[in-house]
């Protein structure tokens, strides 16, 4: 099932224009392919965990999502985004749209997992149709998404759980997929539940930091003052993500 694919670490983002974008109507399938570096491929249980949380938290009611595992790839670097946004990886799906056989682009999103830091912003990067991301470790360390939502400080309705390295990481893949589907953080929105904040994934710590400046989401949602709360995510999409997805519509022809 491993694949191993090498790549160029001579991209330049410029050539990502040469892909060719499509307007389509909102579509019905979505593809969404996910790689990981040779680092992350080392811990076990990365691929399953992802399998599992982007199967639940992005089959949504408007598509039938299309989620599979494009294999391993060697880059230059682990850093989720860098990887990206110095070129390497848009390279990487560049090559494949235009005939490179060891990778095949999904129509929609291409996200790699690194074992890229994530402490320190940026941890990822989203360009629309072609994503990266730190944190293959967290992410291997994540419990079930069962487990976690069956947990007493999570609700599982509404897909709010606990601030923790290994949650945050998984929002962060969810977060740059958004933004690989054409989502921005105002996307996202904050809330108050019981006696914390939640931060929906598209606005994610910005809930909590000072550097955003919006107070309110693109849908006209006020986001909720922080002040001397306690922090959750919530890792499903707000109202106002979702209706922005409802009506995605682009794609990569390749
Ligand atoms: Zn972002």
């Amino acid at each position: 099932m491993k694949r191993r694919v090498f790549l160029g670490a001579t991209g330049s983002l410029a050539s990502v224009g040469t892909l060719a974008y499509t307007t389509r109507e909102p579509i019905e399938t979505l593809e969404i392919r996910f790689w990981l570096s040779e680092r992350a491929a080392s811990y076990d249980g990365a691929v399953d965990r992802i399998f599992e949380y982007l199967d639940a938290l992005l089959s949504l009611e408007f598509w039938t999502l299309d989620l599979s595992f494009g294999g391993t790839v060697q880059v230059s670097t682990e850093d989720g985004a860098r990887v990206t946004s110095r070129g390497e990886w848009p390279a990487a799906i560049l090559s494949g749209a235009i005939g490179r056989r060891d990778i095949t682009p999904a129509a929609d999103v291409n996200v790699l997992v690194t074992d890229g830091q994530m402490t320190q912003a940026p941890t990822g990067y989203g360009l629309p149709h072609i994503a990266s991301v730190g944190g293959a470790r967290h992410i291997a360390a994540l419990e079930s998404l069962g487990e976690l939502l069956s947990s007493p400080d999570a609700d599982a309705d509404r897909k709010i759980v606990p601030n923790r390295r290994t949650t945050r990481t998984m929002q962060i893949l969810v977060h740059e997929i958004g933004h690989a589907l054409g989502l921005g953080h105002d996307h996202g929105v904050s809330f108050r539940y019981g006696d914390a904040i939640v931060a929906t994934p598209m606005l994610s710590s910005y809930a909590w930091t000072d550097d955003y400046d919006g107070d309110q989401s693109r849908c006209g949602t006020s986001y909720a003052d922080p002040a001397g709360r306690s922090r959750k995510l919530s890792l499903a999409f707000s109202a106002c993500a979702r209706r922005e997805l409802a009506d995605y519509s682009g794609g990569i022809t390749g």
